[in-house]
């Protein structure tokens, strides 16, 4: 498989993952010509997805959908709860019925060679949900928009390649920054985001002898650093003497919001 972002952060997110005869994205928080441009990088197209993954309605995760779905007629495969979240938004334009596959998390679905398993997130969205995404050989994930995680989450990042990480915000950072109060405590609440400590003890607990790559994504513009991010996070998974793992025995970048990502083959 492959694995690439094109764009992560609060202002956008797009990432592309697949085999040799499927791909998929998931979210498309940035224009359909972003997105075009991205895939390009490595010599894909829009017209080459097999489908569009959709987390959630949040404007960083839809902007391009719309544009997407009338260009490219790519089938749209989100939770029923974020389908009807989507269909009330003005902004993206008409969009055909048909293009939307309502699925439910936990139950598996398949594009082409890929099965994809969509999970539970806690977030302040409508109907929220991470992927899975495998074939025979490889599973890789993208997990962003969580306020905590759980056992339920710990299980669903088992066993990885690779995968996409939030590591939201610099709890600091946050706290002393702008953000008017209610926002602040939106963003540090149970339906919020991952710091990078937060994020750093999760992606410790999920860490195996196998994993290729780990992107961190989804940083906040206002509140992080994208080195903060990766110091902090590597930081916590050394500091925890629970598991045998240093940071430098695994490989990790940041996804940027400016720059498509690295591709990763697994
Ligand atoms: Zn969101
Ligand atoms: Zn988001």
């Amino acid at each position: 498989m492959d694995f690439f972002s094109i764009t992560s952060g609060s202002s956008g997110n797009c990432i592309c993952a697949g085999d040799d005869s499927t791909h998929v994205m998931i979210d498309a928080g940035i224009s359909g010509k972003r997105i075009e441009a991205g895939l390009n990088t490595y010599d894909y197209t829009t017209a080459d997805m097999a489908g569009l993954l959709v987390t959630h309605e949040h404007s960083d995760h839809v902007a391009g959908l719309g544009v997407i779905a009338r260009k490219y007629h790519t089938p749209i495969y989100a939770t029923a709860g974020t389908i009807r979240a989507i269909r009330s938004m003005k902004s993206l334009g008409a969009i055909d019925d048909t293009l939307f596959h309502v699925i439910r998390p936990d139950e598996d679905f398949v594009l082409g060679s890929l099965t994809i398993h969509p999970f539970r997130i806690s977030h302040d969205a409508a109907d929220p949900v991470a992927y899975r995404i495998e074939n025979t050989k490889s599973k890789v994930a993208v997990c962003t928009d969580l306020g905590y995680y759980d056992g339920y989450i710990v299980d669903n990042l088992t066993g990885l390649d690779a995968m996409l990480l939030e590591a939201n915000h610099d709890i600091h950072m946050l706290e002393v920054g702008s953000y008017p109060y209610p926002l602040k405590q939106r963003i540090l609440g149970n339906y919020g985001h991952l710091s990078n400590e937060t994020s750093g003890k999760l992606l410790s607990s999920v860490l195996h002898d196998n994993i290729k790559h780990v992107f961190l994504g989804h940083l906040s513009h206002e509140n992080n650093y994208p080195d903060l991010a990766y110091e902090t996070v590597r930081l916590e998974v050394t500091m925890d003497k629970t598991t045998p793992y240093d940071a430098k025995d695994f490989s990790i970048s940041v996804a940027l919001r400016s720059e498509v990502s690295e591709r990763i083959v697994i």
